[in-house]
Parts: C-alpha cells; structure tokens; sequence
C-alpha cells in the first residue's frame, strides 16, 4: 500500500468517527497530501470504499505517472468540477457529503447544492490539516532536505555580502542558490528588511542597499520535494548598535527559553507563554506582535499555531516553527527563527544556522 494509501486509510477512520459518508477535499496541499498528485485546480472525493480525483485534460499525464493507483474523473470543456462532483455523488447513496468550508467559496458552494440536492453538504474544518500535522518519515526526510538546502544556500550568500546590494539582490542569490543546492526554489518570497524595514514582520524586499543601516533581518526557506523549511536570522553588517545587542540578547533568551519546554503533550499557548513571557519582563511584550510559531510541511504555514489561547498539546511527529520577535517602528526588528520536531521524548531542533550574536556579525566587503 503506498503512503498516499494509508493517509486516505488514515482519514476513512477520521470521518467514520464523525460519522461522514464521504470527505470533498477541495484544498490543494491536502490533495497533494492524500494521493501525491502535485498538479492543481483538482479535488479529492473519498467515502468508506472509495477515492477518486476530480481533475482536468492538462493533467491525464501526471496522474499516471504520480498516482497510479487512483481512480481518476477527468473533465474536458465545457465540464465544471461540480459536474464530476454530481456524477460521482448521484451513484454513491450518500445521504450528506462533507466540504472543506474553510477553502470552498460560496459560489461553488452553491452550485455543488444546485446539483446535488439530494445530499446534505456538510461543512468541515481542519479534518486532513490536522492528519498533516504528524509528520511520516518520508515527509521529514524531504523537510530536513528542505533545511540542508536553506542553510547552506544562507551560508554562501552570507559569506559574500556587500554594502552595495540591495534587499532584493540578497532575496535573489537566495533563490539561486536554493536551486543550485537541489531545492525548487524559495518556499516564499525571502523577507529582506535592512534596518528599519526589518520592522515589518511581512516586509519583502527591496532597493534598500545593506550599506545603508549596521543590520538586516532576513526570512527565508527552500522547497524540496514539495516540503519547506523556514529560518530567520538578523545579520549585523556594521558598526554593532548597543540596543541592537541587548535586545537580540531578550529575543535569543525567549527562542531558547520556549523550545526548552517543546514535549509531545506541552500546551501550544504554554509554548508561546514561556517566550513571551521573557521578552514581557524585559520590558518589550507590546512589541512581540505575532505569535510564536507554526507548523511547516507542505505549507508554509500550517497547523499547529503557536500562540494564546492555543489549548491543544504538542504531539510527536509534529515540526514547528520557533520564531519569537521584537518589532520598533522606524528602528527596527529582531527575530530568530529555527524549525524544531517534536520527538516521543522531547524535541530536536532541525535547523543548525549559528544564532549567538557574535556569530552574527558578519564583516561585509
Ligand atoms: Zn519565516
Ligand atoms: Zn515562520
């Protein structure tokens, strides 16, 4: 049975216990993660004793090749998706069928009920996501690739930077030396902030040259084998500011401080509290403005969330981001980012990036 099997064996039980008939998976990394299609605009229906993907004339091809153990209905204009939807569901008997309600649009769903009217179209949540969230041996492997690649494509940009490039010049040798090393490319577009801009927790990148301010918050990761990675590093290029110093001291001492306590069973929001808490008692906790983490995987983002008033427990197998910040408006910001796995006896941390703030000091030519 190939992985893809047992994930949609994994999940047959999941909605058994919610007594659902059948799932309409509509996201795209879930259907990326129950059969290994990798293409788009395709979803995945699935009941007790059936899975069959819903996809178009483009794709014929690569649903041989990636999932040939799957049934698949192919839909050549003018067919919709919902078209299949109908076809398949008119022969299942199944009185309700779920939906992603979260990734459905209104529209769709509204046709989906115009055409189906016999079933009751049940709106779900987070059902695959939370499978996703326990990673299998296959899928670490292809995240810890994913981190080989954007370490060592870190290290040589790093060890070659200039006063003369700008943010944009960084976030593309990024890229190129994520290609280089193996990977597909950024998982995102690299955040870049020199100085100031490094206070826009979702700044891109842009014609600011490193020359202009001592620092540079830098975000980025790799895709490999559809799997990411996702680091951040603060680069001292200049004269060393004192509150730059201090600051990075209260942000490293949180990072540290919150994976400590990562233990499969260690509360999401404890996780969060155990950082926030440190950089509250420096004085700063206004300036923390984001939670602490997230899952990665297929995603960049994915469950688990890493923030207050997150009751669930860590679980083994999950991989999480530890990213604590401190963000000051028209100075700057600093923020340490590593990917840590939750382990049956606690945690490991995944990325190796240096983060001592001498080691973060880089001259610059
Ligand atoms: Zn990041
Ligand atoms: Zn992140």
């Amino acid at each position: 049975m190939s992985r893809f099997a047992q994930r949609r064996d994994r999940l047959r039980k999941v909605l058994r216990s919610a007594g659902l008939p059948a799932l309409l998976v509509s996201q795209e990394k879930n259907v990326t993660y129950l059969t290994g299609f990798s293409g788009e605009a395709s979803w995945l229906l699935l009941s007790k004793n059936d899975a069959v993907i819903l996809s178009d004339g483009r794709f014929i091809e690569q649903l041989q090749r990636e999932c040939p153990d799957l049934d698949a209905e192919i839909r050549l204009p003018p067919t919709q998706l919902p078209d299949l939807v109908q076809r398949i569901v008119s022969k299942g008997q199944w009185s309700q069928v779920a939906f992603e309600a979260d990734e459905m649009t209104f529209s769709t769903h509204a046709v989906l009920k115009s055409q189906c009217p016999e079933q009751d179209w049940v709106p779900s949540q987070g059902i695959v996501e939370s499978l996703r969230e326990v990673k299998d041996t296959e899928e670490l492997a292809a995240i810890r690739r994913a981190i080989d690649v954007a370490e060592r494509a870190f290290n040589v940009v790093r060890a070659s930077l200039l006063g003369s490039q700008t943010e944009k010049d960084v976030a593309d040798a990024l890229d190129y030396q994520i290609r280089r090393f193996g990977g597909s490319g950024c998982c995102f577009e690299p955040i870049v902030g020199v100085g100031a801009n490094g206070a826009l927790p979702h700044y891109r990148a842009g014609d600011v040259r490193l020359g202009a301010s001592p620092f540079v918050l830098i975000d980025w990761g790799a895709r490999v084998a559809g799997y990411v990675s996702d680091l951040t590093r603060v680069l001292v290029t200049g004269r060393i500011p004192p509150k730059l110093e201090r600051l990075y001291g209260v942000v490293l001492t949180a990072q540290l401080r919150a994976i400590e306590q990562i233990r499969p069973g260690a509360l999401l929001e404890d996780i969060d509290a155990a950082a926030r808490s440190v950089i509250e008692k420096a004085g700063w906790g206004a300036s923390f403005t984001h939670g602490l983490g997230h899952g990665i995987g297929l995603a960049v983002h994915e469950a688990p969330r890493l923030a207050v008033r997150q009751k669930r427990a860590l679980k083994a197998g999950m991989v999480i981001t530890i990213e604590p910040g401190i963000y000051l408006p028209g100075w700057g910001g600093i923020r340490i980012e590593d990917d840590v796995l939750v382990t049956r006896n606690g945690h490991e941390v995944l990325t190796s990036v240096p983060k001592s703030f001498d080691a973060c000091v880089v001259p610059m030519g």
